[in-house]
């Protein structure tokens, strides 16, 4: 299809091509989507053409992404397409999970199956493929957790230099051990976040550098395959709810428009409802989906779940109209209830990051407040892999785990491991007891 960027606005609606290297409206200021008109696909046909590219070794065929291209801004483009096969993530039944919910059944899509870990990869692949296209050959990114790891990998694939700033001395190690070994250029800067991203706009301005933060509206195009590949798993029979973590919201944007999209075309009868769930010490998209009003910006956010610590989220407007469109709600779950579902979600032989578990956290609220129904099909959306805070488990698991105000965790799930004497018969006896 032919696609442009577009303002958001409703009351502005200027149009830009695809070509132009904008981050936010020129006009008004407001954030861009991409934008699509020209002759429709057709479902029926598309969704047999989808599900044969599944049994190819084409490359991009089978990434999880640009199996769905005709959905997707680069219709004409695909020779710059950058791929380490993302997406193709699992959709796993969790019974205890569902258990711990009130659920009948609950399924996770767990997005920390992707390269490098993370949601960030289905995104990345689009907005790395897009700084191809416009023929950048240098791309950057604030952020010290997933996003970084995304982009240094995917510029690597693409042959693009990556420079990632951080905020000095606010370092994630996991994730940016990630970032160094796929060989970006790391700088720390003595400021903030926000005077970060302020510095280096004017610098990628000024040095022609391309920017990959979650407002480039190129990375939510590739997020909004999570939900086609999750319809196209399920067979395309509409859940009742989907259920993500919340942070600058880029996310829930993109699977807003990407269900807007599939209703518009006929891939679907109706959009199934969108829960996003943030963690109470970063919450302001819940108070301002509660309390009404304006936005106010969290000053200082805190959560130990460091992928949703986001006190002002970019894409709030988006996200705001996608949730409603679809009839859904925001909810908000303490640091106790985040750590605790996540050790299920492990029990559940799956896993995930911190922020990933707010998703079962919000879920069983959710159910407990009879907004969910105990037979409604649910699926819950698992954003990190288990890998990328393992400081985390362990000291929940050992008791040791506090929350940011120094509040304890408690490990009503924990799992300690044991010290035993180098003697058979004595580890005979406390397996047998344990069993
Ligand atoms: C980025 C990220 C989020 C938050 O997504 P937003 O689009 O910023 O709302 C949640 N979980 C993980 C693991 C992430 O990396």
């Amino acid at each position: 299809m032919q696609a442009e960027l577009v303002c958001f606005e409703p009351n502005c609606r200027a149009s830009y091509p695809l070509s132009s290297v904008l981050y936010n409206c020129p006009a008004c200021g407001g954030l861009l989507e991409v934008s699509y008109a020209g002759p429709a696909p057709d479902p029926i046909h598309r969704k047999s053409v989808w599900r044969q590219r599944r049994l190819t070794n084409d490359p991009l065929n089978s990434s999880g992404v640009w199996r769905y291209r005709e959905l997707l801004p680069f219709d004409d483009a695909t020779q710059h397409v950058v791929t380490l096969r993302e997406g193709n993530t699992a959709l796993l039944d969790a019974p205890a999970a569902a258990r711990y919910a009130s659920l009948d059944r609950l399924r996770f899509k767990h997005q920390g199956f992707n390269p490098t870990g993370s949601f960030k990869d289905n995104g990345m692949t689009c907005g790395a493929s897009q700084a191809r296209r416009l023929g950048m050959s240098r791309v950057a990114c604030v952020s010290t957790g997933n996003t970084s790891a995304s982009l240094a990998a995917y510029a690597a694939a693409a042959g693009l230099q990556a420079v990632i700033f951080l905020p000095h001395g606010n370092i994630s190690f996991g994730k940016l051990a990630q970032a160094i070994e796929y060989g970006a250029r790391t700088l720390q800067v003595e400021a903030n976040f926000d005077q970060i991203l302020a510095l280096v706009r004017t610098l990628a301005e000024k040095l022609g550098i391309y920017l990959l933060n979650s407002i480039n509206p190129f990375r939510i195009e590739g997020q909004k395959t999570i939900v086609i590949e999750m319809l196209d798993q399920l067979d395309w029979q509409v859940p009742d709810w989907i259920v993500l973590p919340g942070g600058n919201l880029g996310n829930v944007s993109a699977f807003g428009k990407a269900l807007r999209e599939l209703v518009h075309y006929g891939f679907i009868p109706r959009s199934p409802r969108l829960a996003v769930v943030q963690a109470e010490g970063a919450a302001p998209f819940y108070e301002f989906w509660h309390a009404g009003g304006p936005f106010h910006p969290v000053g200082h956010p805190e959560t130990l779940a460091t992928a949703i610590k986001i006190g002002d989220p970019v894409s709030w407007p988006k996200a705001a109209q996608e949730i409603r469109a679809s009839g859904g709600t925001v909810e908000k779950v303490s640091e106790q209830e985040i750590a605790d579902a996540k050790a299920i979600i492990g029990r559940c032989g799956i896993g995930c990051e911190p922020a990933s578990a707010a998703s079962l956290a919000g879920i069983r609220n959710l159910r407990a407040a009879g907004l969910l129904g105990a037979g409604e099909d649910v699926v819950g959306v698992l954003t990190g892999n288990v890998l990328k805070d393992p400081d985390y488990i362990y000291r929940y698991h050992m008791g040791q785990l506090e929350g940011p105000n120094g509040t304890p965790i408690a490990p009503h799930f924990g799992n300690r491991p044991e010290v035993v004497p180098n003697d058979a018969d004595r580890i005979a006896q406390l397996l047998e007891e344990k069993c």
